[in-house]
């Protein structure tokens, strides 16, 4: 079967929707068209994530789902980290999939469907340098906030992560290539690009780094706004820094996860940084743009953390003060090294810290959030809220902003912050606009 119709699931990090819309690219310039919603897709593919634990079940379990009442089902397609991490074994555990695809051979994904046509059941897990990206079609299509990938993989082999083995070794998209594929982005409609990589800030092409790309990009008319993410503090580099002072466009907006306030966990986690180091990033980058949104990742219940560990971890957000903050229940990773350590933190006592650090940080946000009560300030229309009439967007930092306006997605609109929520604003045009 030659399917004319695909969907494409995506699950994850913001690295996997990249992927997903470069495979939606791929396989229409093959003439596939993307199932409507409602329409039974002839072909699946499940863009998988391999973070969290029983991450391959859940796979498998929505392979299981994808069978019609009719007893037929698509052609099914397994992509993402847990195609790269289960490989071959994806088709003995289940005979429903057709082809098993990692996130460095996608650009493979036609070919593959064709060889199912003859009988083939592919598996492709292959990590060759960056390849994919040559043999992909040009952008033609962009949201207003576009995501671009610009760095993948992980040389840090942090205790507890699966990247460093699924994603492989960190390697650099080429400068001119980022270039093109920001400037043929913005030829499509996007204002905003989020530069994205399991280590973003590690970029590098030859002498320059992420600054200089920054500085770069930050020329292109037409592009409004520049983000990237995720940072990791031993790449935080004086000029990633002083770009937040100097680039206009950068915006005011930095995630750069710590994982835990006490030395001898960040230690066991094998991060490079101590609480004090990474506070003293954070000061450096305050300097620079005194009114920075600052974000961060966090895991709780590390095997070996002790209550008074947990509170350091607690001591680090207060001292931070974050606009936001994504938290994780420690899950052991097979085939990592803190998976077999001694001292795994039974689930209650997990339940409990991540409830507290979770209250914790929601103190912090809404604080954040409240402090910008009042400021008038630009924001970029992405989508329509739930009520007629009202509209989201995104202020310059990151806060999602709800409006009642006729400005439509991709408009970049003046508007006064009139109230806080934790996790969003509300906004009201401002009088020239609405004039
Ligand atoms: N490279 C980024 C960094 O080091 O900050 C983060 C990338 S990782 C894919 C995203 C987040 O998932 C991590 O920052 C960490 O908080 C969380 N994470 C990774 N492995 C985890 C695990 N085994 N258990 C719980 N959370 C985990
Ligand atoms: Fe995983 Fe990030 Fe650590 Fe790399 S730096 S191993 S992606 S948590």
């Amino acid at each position: 079967m030659n399917p004319k119709t695909f969907k494409i699931k995506s699950f994850g990090c913001q690295m996997n929707v990249y992927d997903g819309e470069r495979m939606a690219e791929l396989l229409g310039a093959q003439g596939m068209t993307a199932a409507t919603d409602g329409e039974d897709a002839e072909l699946v593919v499940l863009n998988t994530c391999h973070i969290r634990e029983k991450a391959a079940e859940k796979a498998y379990s929505d392979v299981g789902r994808l069978r019609r009442e009719d007893g037929t089902r698509p052609l099914i397609a397994l992509a993402g980290c847990v195609a790269q991490a289960e490989g071959a074994e994806a088709k003995r555990r289940s005979p429903m999939i057709d082809i098993v695809v990692g996130p460095q051979a996608y650009h493979r994904l036609p070919e593959m469907v064709a060889a199912v046509s003859n009988g083939a059941r592919p598996v492709d897990t292959d990590m060759p340098a960056i390849s994919k990206f040559e043999a992909m079609p040009a952008r033609r299509r962009a949201n207003p906030s576009s995501f671009l990938t610009i760095q993948e993989g992980c040389d840090k082999f942090c205790t507890y992560c699966v990247v460093p083995y699924t994603r492989g070794a960190e390697v650099s998209r080429p400068w001119k290539d980022v270039v093109a594929e920001a400037r043929a982005l913005v030829d499509a409609g996007a204002l905003e690009i989020v530069l994205l990589g399991q280590n973003v800030n590690a970029w590098v092409d030859g002498k320059r780094g992420l600054a200089d790309l920054i500085r770069e990009l930050a020329k292109v008319d037409g592009l409004e706004r520049i983000r990237y993410t995720t940072s990791h503090p031993a790449d935080m580099r004086d000029d990633l820094i002083a770009a937040h002072a100097e680039v206009d466009k950068l915006m005011p907006y930095l995630h750069l996860p710590v994982q835990s306030g006490s030395n001898r966990i960040l230690k066991a986690m094998n991060r490079s940084h101590t609480a004090e180091t990474y506070l003293a990033i954070l000061d450096q980058v305050h300097a620079a743009r005194p009114d920075i949104a600052l974000s961060g990742d966090f895991i709780v219940g590390f095997p070996g953390e002790t209550e008074e560990e947990f509170e350091a971890t607690l001591s680090i957000v207060d001292a931070v003060r974050y606009a936001s903050a994504y938290s994780f229940k420690y899950s052991p990773r097979p085939g990592t090294p803190a998976a077999t350590m001694e001292d795994q933190i039974p689930r209650e006592i997990m339940d409990d810290r991540l409830q507290r650090l979770q209250a914790r940080i929601t103190e912090h946000s809404l604080a954040f959030n409240r402090s910008k009560v009042g400021c008038d300030t630009r924001v970029l229309i992405e989508r329509k809220g739930r009520r007629s009439g009202q509209m989201i967007g995104r202020s310059p930092w990151l806060q999602s902003v709800h409006l009642e306006t006729h400005a439509q997605p991709g408009e970049l609109i003046d508007v006064t912050l009139v109230s806080a929520g934790p996790n969003s604003m509300a906004g009201a045009i401002r009088q020239s606009e609405a004039a």
